[in-house]
């Protein structure tokens, strides 16, 4: 038997307000509550398969948006319940897989293609663009469209789950497990840089600077001929990490328009009540939040035709600036198995070298790892991670105290 931490069914979220209270705000979808449970090891008997013992999991927006009701109800049809979240994973094999020996150390890509459901591969797959896999309802497992959201293989906020050998990355030796922690969330800001097809000496804007928005910042600046970088910072202590991530400069989401108006020679317009917006702009903005407010400042500061990319799960926005400024709105899911753009390697083995770059050493520092049972704490904490100065907050399921 382990401990994990289960996400059971969906309640209608008037019903789920009562349970959680009011720590958690309730926008739209179902929220999802979670419970501590003792249940058996989840056990995937096919070929390629293989138990492991997780070390750290980290808690992603996504997740939060899951517990809290803010997900889209199209994503009911990809997840099967009860399931134990945990998409972002460091674990050790308990027994030999494949070519990787008992006792190695992994970190997870959590998608759930072909290859792990034992399908004949789907066009996608085969062409290396395994995050736009269409087989993620069928096969030997349960629907789920990751590690984390599948009730067949359980995730990492689990003592033990399972994984397929397609999904596992060895870590190297000198990395902390805080370091691998952060590995999936770089492989998405790899894939997110990338998709985004930034051309030379472009101007682009990040809005956001929790997590996701400083490892697109460093994605972009290693990976990319990107010119100036305006990361758009609500806290403080974001506006230093921000500029070790390669930004240029760093604003406030009052100042962005104004500053960004400034740098690109724009025209700030001010509707009647309602936000302000630029006519003219920079050439990419990035959605690192996926709220309604950082997806409508990339969309106002974006030149006409440029492109606005959207790296967090997006909420409903006002859609007008797309339209009238001629916008090509690029969706970016997860991370792909072969990257075009970067020599056909995957994102993940790209991320686990950015891995090593000293700005995501000192952030891995900064992780703040929980056990399992303090989970509402550790959500709590999560949720408001950007006021409390934390970048990342993970369970430790080996943890007691
Ligand atoms: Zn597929």
């Amino acid at each position: 038997m382990m401990l994990a931490l289960e996400m059971f069914r969906s309640l209608p979220r008037t019903v789920a307000g009562k349970t959680l209270g009011d720590r958690l705000p309730l926008v739209g979808g179902m929220a999802h509550p979670i419970r501590l449970v003792t249940i058996d090891p989840p056990r995937v008997d096919k070929p390629g398969w293989a138990r492991l013992r997780t070390r750290l999991s980290g808690i992603c927006g996504s997740d939060l948006g899951a517990v809290s009701g803010k997900t889209s109800l199209y994503f009911s049809a990809v997840v099967s319940f009860p399931f134990v979240p945990g998409h972002e994973v460091v674990a050790d094999l308990m027994e030999d897989c494949e070519d990787l020996p008992k006792g190695t150390r992994v970190v997870i890509d959590p998608v759930l293609t072909c290859a792990a459901r034992g399908v004949e591969a789907c066009p996608d797959c085969t062409a290396g663009a395994t995050n736009r896999c269409s087989r993620i309802t069928v096969g030997h497992l349960a629907p789920g469209l990751q590690t984390g959201f599948c009730t067949t293989t359980g995730g990492g906020w689990g003592q033990q789950l399972s994984a397929h050998r397609s999904q596992m990355y060895p870590v190297p030796e000198g990395y902390s497990d805080e370091q691998a922690v952060l590995v999936e969330p770089i492989a998405c800001a790899v894939h997110s840089a990338l998709r985004a097809d930034v051309t030379p000496n472009a101007r682009v804007l990040v809005s956001g600077a929790g997590s996701v928005g400083l490892l697109t910042t460093l994605a972009l600046r290693q990976l990319t001929p990107v010119g100036e970088i305006i990361v758009v910072a609500k806290h403080g202590h974001q506006r230093e990490l921000s500029l070790d991530f390669g930004a240029t400069e760093v604003v406030t989401p009052k100042e962005v328009l104004r500053r960004v108006r400034r740098l690109s020679g724009a025209f700030q317009l001010e509707p009647e009540y309602s936000r302000g917006y630029l006519l003219g702009g920079v050439d990419v903005a990035f959605d690192a939040v996926g709220s309604k407010q950082s997806l409508e400042t990339a969309l106002h500061a974006t030149r006409a035709g440029g492109r606005v990319v959207l790296s967090g799960m997006p909420a409903a926005a006002d859609l007008s600036a797309a339209w009238f400024r001629e916008l090509e709105i690029v969706g970016t899911y997860a991370s792909a198995k072969t990257e075009p753009g970067a020599d056909g390697r995957s994102s993940f083995d790209v991320a686990l070298e950015l891995a090593g770059h000293d700005a995501v050493a000192t952030l891995a520092k900064t992780v703040a790892p929980y056990p399992l049972h303090r989970w509402r704490e550790a959500l709590d904490h999560a949720q408001s991670a950007g006021r409390l100065g934390t970048v990342k907050v993970a369970f430790d399921p080996r943890k007691r105290g």
